[in-house]
């Protein structure tokens, strides 16, 4: 792994797109250990124009938490500030351990309160800076992605990222501490059909999302990435089918009320509140 530490000109980034609903993306670290198969990361300017390929560097924006304070103060003056952190790499991925640059942006935060912060994550890691998401009330959500409950589905498309079990149990643990959470499979994997109660003891809410609707270009991305030769694989097509989660869909409605049961954009609209209105 290339680690590198960079000072960054600035923190936040105007969203936009998939993202419209936040004013601003915020990403700790550049480069994801993760490597994810189906990552559109790969695909954007800061992964194509660096040789070495994705998953095997990370630049740590060493002066993120110095920047975010002042970037917020200047952002409010033009509306409410919402962030989604991260839309370009994890912020729990490991070096977070050690590095503590997310934690540091989190205590930042409670300096200088965005509007609203949405945590994206597949990193059990998340658990750490528990404390701190109880003073955000209810303008926060964490996310955990949770694909699938089977472990040998995770393992072919995402090999290097956490097991399920231990993302499962942090979900859980946020959940039981009363911060407002949710599941997000996305993009959808191949599940069991005791997916939906297995996220019901974790969560009460839930983000649906597969590789047509949510990968910004109708699946093309999806297609350009080779995703579908990993499905053929494993015999699994018909899991990659634009219709798919319209079969899946019936099964997770009975375990969660339609209200907190949410497809493709809606599922990461800012609002912390389980119910949104
Ligand atoms: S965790 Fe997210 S950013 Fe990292 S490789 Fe996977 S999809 Fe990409």
């Amino acid at each position: 792994m290339n680690i590198h530490d960079k000072n960054a000109k600035t923190i936040l980034t105007p969203a936009g797109g998939y993202l419209s609903g936040y004013s601003h993306s915020l990403n700790p670290y550049m480069g994801c250990p993760f490597a994810c198969s189906y990552c559109y990361v790969r695909q954007l300017p800061v992964s194509l124009f660096r040789e070495e390929p994705w998953g095997s560097w990370i630049e740590i924006k060493r002066n993120a938490a110095t920047l975010l304070p002042g970037e917020i103060r200047k952002a409010r003056k033009k509306g409410p500030v919402t962030l989604f952190m991260s839309s370009a790499t994890d912020p729990y991925q490991p070096l977070e351990y050690k590095e503590r640059i997310t934690q540091a942006l989190i205590q930042a935060m409670l300096e200088e309160p965005p509007d609203f912060l949405f945590v994206q994550t597949r990193s059990p890691l998340v658990v750490r800076d528990l404390p701190f998401f109880r003073q955000f009330g209810e303008r926060i959500r964490v996310s955990m992605t949770i694909e699938t409950d089977l472990e040998n589905i995770r393992k072919h498309f995402t090999p290097k990222a956490p097991p399920l079990r231990a993302r499962l149990r942090a979900l859980r643990t946020l959940t039981e501490a009363g911060i407002p959470t949710q599941a997000t499979i996305a993009p959808m994997l191949p599940f069991s059909r005791k997916f939906p109660s297995i996220l019901k003891e974790v969560t009460q809410r839930v983000a649906l999302d597969d590789f047509f609707m949510g990968d910004g270009a109708r699946g093309k991305r999806t297609e350009r990435l080779g995703i579908r030769k990993l499905f053929h694989e494993i015999h699994q097509e018909r899991w990659f089918d634009p219709e798919a989660w319209k079969k899946v869909y019936p099964l997770l409605k009975e375990a969660f009320p339609e209200i907190t049961l949410l497809v493709s954009k809606k599922g990461f609209k800012p609002g912390g509140k389980t119910v949104l209105h």
